[in-house]
């Protein structure tokens, strides 16, 4: 059997982190057994009831864009769920003319009151009152519009087998007579999803476990499905994995409503697509012990026996420092190449360069491609004086030492070292030897030029950085201390 999976978002909003679980998981699975994943845009309530506001087809492309710099990419094209939408019509026409389905007239009113009634009764579900008439077509009741139901068994069970939930069982009388068209003939989610599902042929669902209950309806239609002829009933049903939800940091659901970050802030905040898939395979997912996972490793390990039962939740400490990981141990040119879109528009060729020499010895400390940036501000522009940085500044006007003359004396030997000696050994060598000669320790040479010429403490190594700067540029900087 080949796998095949799918990721099924409703495009009302960005992909946020559960979704991207969702859809990584199919992908890792489809990935390891050497099957097929598809993504499916599920538009189904284009026609009924859009939102307003909402651009289905912005969002749509917008959710496939952030998967594809995850590296999710779907094996076919994205499918939107309303180009199905005749085949729908479809079944939920076959299925009428089996007497798998009926067309109910009842008014939401007379609906509601019936729910309400059954609701105080134990274990007896919504049934309404047209299932078992000989119904009317739908143009031939008083021009009356009637939604389309399943007509659930009332005897029986469903048993769903969930790699995460295990074997559960729902009698028919604990499943309602749910609607499969709306009464403008729009189909709805609960009958689009099975038919896409079967249509492309779905072995495995993973999805959250909000769907969970779902899934019985979902079953009760597909076998009414098989009943009625219209899906081959010598396929196997689809397996199931239902996924605990992902919580916030304070333990709360992450839900987009919640203002759950999306994708695309982490991308703007310059955390690298690696280190994110990283973090969100962690979340309700392991192997042993291990944290990191390379594309290849998560593809060779991801199995469903290694979902977790609990809730996961999000630390997004933990984000950072696999962010600072993942940064250290890209290629240089590769993480030179990810900081294009992070540097300031109006720098020019010469800071550019020397930014990017800088980025070796800034991706040490840093937690992001924005924080790399931030760190080595430096690089592109002279530190305005007095300095921003308090620490910095202090060291500059500090009266325990005459900073000034020992800045000045120092660019004066700077001066004297031949242009092709402009290297990090030479510096230190020199910072080394003037330390010797004023009776100093290195770091009181090293302090006051570290603030001057880089306008932070928590610069790189000084004599990498001075070397970078250039000789002109550590003059012209070393000159800017008030005398
Ligand atoms: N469209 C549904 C959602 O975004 C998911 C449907 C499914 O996975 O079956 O919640």
């Amino acid at each position: 059997m080949t796998i095949i999976t799918r990721f099924a978002p409703s495009p009302t909003g960005a992909l946020h982190i559960g979704g991207a679980r969702t859809a990584l998981y199919n992908f890792l699975y489809a990935r390891k057994s050497g099957g097929k994943f598809l993504v499916r845009i599920e538009d189904t309530n284009k026609q009924a009831g859009e939102p307003s506001g909402v651009d289905f087809t912005e969002i749509g492309e917008s959710i496939l864009a952030d998967l594809s710099w995850l590296g999710i990419n779907s094996d076919d094209p994205a499918m939107l769920q309303s180009d199905h939408q005749a085949r729908h019509k479809e079944v939920a026409d076959r299925l009428i003319a089996k007497g798998q389905a009926y067309y109910c007239y009842d008014s939401t009113a007379r609906v509601d009151r019936d729910k309400a009634i059954a609701a105080r009764k134990d274990n007896i579900v919504f049934r309404s009152s047209w299932r078992d008439k000989v119904a009317p077509l739908q143009s031939a009741h008083n021009g009356d519009k009637a939604v389309v139901r399943l007509k659930v068994p009332q005897e029986g069970s469903i048993t769903i087998e969930d790699s995460v939930k295990g074997k559960v069982t729902l009698p028919h009388d604990q499943i309602d007579d749910f609607v499969l068209l709306r009464s403008d003939g729009s189909p709805t989610y609960m009958l689009s999803v099975v038919v896409d599902d079967y249509d492309a042929g779905i072995t495995h669902i993973i999805r959250g476990d909000d769907h969970f209950t779902n899934s019985f309806r979902q079953r009760a239609l597909y076998r009414a499905c098989c009943a009625a002829g219209i899906f081959d009933d010598t396929i196997s049903e689809p397996f199931c994995a239902h996924i605990p939800l992902v919580l916030d940091e304070k333990g709360e659901k992450l839900s987009k409503r919640k203002g759950a970050r999306s994708i695309g802030s982490f991308r703007a905040e310059g955390i690298l697509s690696e280190a994110l898939v990283n973090f969100i395979l962690r979340l309700g997912w392991g192997h042993g012990d291990m944290e990191i996972f390379s594309q290849s490793d998560a593809i060779d390990l991801f199995d469903l026996k290694g979902l977790s039962h609990g809730a996961a939740r999000v630390s997004y400490s933990r984000l950072h420092s696999l962010n600072g990981h993942y940064l250290r141990e890209l290629p240089l040119a590769d993480l030179q190449r990810r900081l294009e879109d992070f540097l300031p528009r109006d720098i020019d060729s010469i800071e550019r360069t020397r930014f990017l020499k800088g980025v070796d010895g800034l991706r040490k400390r840093a937690k992001s491609l924005r924080d790399i940036v931030s760190l080595g501000d430096f690089y592109l522009r002279a530190p305005s004086i007095p300095l921003s940085d308090p620490q910095a500044q202090g060291v500059l006007a500090s009266s325990e030492q005459d900073v000034s003359s020992l800045l000045l004396s120092l660019r004066g030997s700077f001066a004297l070292l031949q242009d092709n000696c402009w290297d990090s050994a030479s510096i230190t060598d020199l910072l080394r030897s003037t330390a010797s000669s004023e009776g100093l320790g290195f770091a009181a040479v090293a302090r006051p030029v570290r603030a001057l010429c880089a306008g932070r403490m928590d610069s790189p190594d000084l004599s990498e950085v001075l070397a970078i700067l250039g000789k002109d540029e550590t003059l012209a900087r070393l000159e800017r201390i008030e005398h």
